[in-house]
C-alpha cells in the first residue's frame, strides 16, 4: 500500500490513518465523540492493536488538558487580572467544551506515535 503524499501533521489534523493517510480513523457521528473504525477502510490497519491499547491516550490527553487549562487560565489572569486561584478555576471550566476534541486528538496522537515506533507491516 502506497502512503498518500501527506505530512504526518496534516494526516493527524484530517484524522487519517497513519499508514496510508487516506482512510479515516473515525466515522462521522451525531454525538460529540465520533465512532472509531476498527480497521482502516483503505489499508486495513487495525487501529486498536490489542485490548487496553488506548490506555496510553490518558497520558497524552492529560498533557493536552493541562496545557489547554494553563493557556486559558493565563489568558483570564492576563486580561481580567483575576486572582490566580479564580483564573485556574475559570480555565478549567472553559476547558470543558474542548474535552471531546482533545480526547479524539489524544487517540490520533497515540496511534501516530505507536505507528512511528512500532509500525504494523501486515498488508491486506
Ligand atoms: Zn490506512
Amino acid at each position: 500500500m502506497q502512503r498518500a503524499n501527506v505530512s504526518a501533521l496534516a494526516g493527524m489534523l484530517q484524522q487519517h490513518c497513519p499508514r496510508c493517510r487516506t482512510g479515516k480513523i473515525f466515522r462521522k457521528s451525531l454525538f460529540l465523540f465520533p465512532d472509531m473504525h476498527e480497521w482502516c477502510p483503505a489499508c486495513d490497519l487495525k487501529f486498536e492493536r490489542e485490548p487496553g491499547y488506548f490506555l496510553g491516550t490518558m497520558y497524552i490527553g492529560y498533557g493536552l488538558a493541562l496545557v489547554t487549562i494553563a493557556i486559558l487560565s493565563s489568558l483570564l489572569w492576563w486580561f481580567f487580572r483575576w486572582q490566580i486561584q479564580n483564573a485556574v478555576i475559570g480555565g478549567a471550566v472553559l476547558f470543558l467544551p474542548f474535552a471531546p476534541f482533545l480526547t479524539v486528538m489524544a487517540r490520533i496522537l497515540w496511534i501516530y506515535l505507536d505507528q512511528s515506533i512500532d509500525p504494523d507491516k501486515s498488508e491486506k
